[in-house]
């Protein structure tokens, strides 16, 4: 942790807060430490003068973000409904993974956040794409949506991985994405398990291929012909496939970081056996060295109120062995939260 973290964030109302109260610099760090490690109030930070914790919690809001509701999935997942100050909605999901892994030292527990309440996109089968789009978050509003289930989990399950897969569209908001990341590592979420999903909007890949933090791409491709992606997700007219693989490409070149890419099982629409072959071709050559570019992420589609049918769970085997067949890796994402709509693509808060 240094000192420009608090430029980043918006913990600038707690540096005026301070100034106010004549107190040195180092009390901003010494606040934010206790809060990254999962204080639930001013008053728990013991190394700071009773009459300044009272003060604080007069005077400051904790956190950014208030919670308007919360749903618990039988598998785990808690789905986090929160309201900004001026009253935007938007959500943020918390997946527990039970199986212990004999190679990890701590349970993986990922967070999914929300980087704008709503989106500006209009991707077809996602149930974002269909609410009003309010505005970007701050990097405050993003750290906070990770805070809470910091909070909520305590020390003994720390949250490990976060992915920026709730609503919005991060490319679009990617000052504040990147301030809320450098704070991440504080709550114990290190960049290489932090991962920036995108439509494919190519200046934000630039951008992100520029960072020092190594944080990862992630890919909704859904699609590997031009004129589908372009029916399925309008932005494709803006920034076609071809020139998106090339970002991506660019995007490794200089970050040996491989790149995720995610693909909705859309019954008849993008599931049959030519499209599997096609996006196998896109994707090669798709070796550098030992390692693969990208690795393919097949999502079962979640109901949203879109006319789209989710692939049965047959042809998703079979679109998968078709990839491996040519040596693409990929796995079927497990389907997490549906019972809550909490799973990709169902994050559509009704108004808090
Ligand atoms: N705008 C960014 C970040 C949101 S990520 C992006 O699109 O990458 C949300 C992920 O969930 C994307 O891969 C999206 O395509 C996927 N998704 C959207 N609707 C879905 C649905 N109904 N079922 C399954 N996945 C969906």
């Amino acid at each position: 942790m240094c000192c420009n973290h608090y430029q980043a964030m918006d913990l600038q109302l707690l540096e005026e807060t301070l100034a106010a109260h004549d107190q040195p610099r180092f009390r901003a760090r010494q606040v934010w430490a206790w809060t990254a490690r999962g204080a639930r109030s001013f008053e728990e930070m013991t190394d700071l003068p009773a009459s300044l914790r009272e003060a604080l919690a007069g005077e400051l809001p904790f956190s950014s973000l208030e919670l308007r509701d919360e749903a618990h999935a039988g598998d785990g997942t808690v789905k986090a409904l929160f309201a900004t100050v001026d009253g935007r909605p938007l959500e943020a999901v918390l997946m527990r993974y039970r199986e212990p892994s004999p190679l990890r030292t701590r349970q993986r527990r990922t967070i999914c956040v929300s980087s704008q309440s709503g989106c500006p996109l209009t991707c077809t089968f996602c149930a974002t794409g269909q609410m009003r789009f309010a505005r970007n978050l701050t990097a405050s509003e993003i750290v906070d949506q990770a805070l809470h289930f910091r909070r909520l989990e305590g020390d003994a399950g720390q949250v490990t991985n976060c992915v920026f897969m709730g609503m919005g569209e991060p490319m679009l908001n990617l000052d504040n994405v990147l301030g809320a990341c450098e704070l991440l590592p504080d709550l114990g979420i290190g960049h290489r398990h932090t991962a920036i999903s995108t439509v494919g909007w190519i200046p934000g890949i630039e951008r992100l291929a520029e960072q020092e933090m190594p944080l990862r791409l992630a890919l909704s491709l859904h699609a590997a012909d031009e004129a589908l992606r372009s029916e399925l997700m309008p932005v494709n007219d803006r920034y076609p496939l071809a020139d998106v693989i090339g970002a991506c490409h660019a995007f490794y070149a200089r970050k040996r970081r491989r790149v995720f890419v995610e693909y909705v099982m859309l019954a008849g629409v993008n599931d049959r056996y030519e499209q599997a072959l096609a996006l196998a071709r896109l994707l090669a050559p798709a070796r550098a060295g030992e390692q693969t570019i990208f690795k393919v992420n097949l999502i079962p589609y979640n109901p949203t109120d879109s006319p789209f049918e989710g692939s049965t769970r047959a042809s998703i085997a079979a679109f998968r062995d078709v990839l491996l067949a040519h040596e693409i890796p990929v796995t079927i994402r497990l389907t997490r939260g549906r019972d809550i709509d909490a799973a990709c693509g169902q994050l559509a808060a009704r108004s808090p």
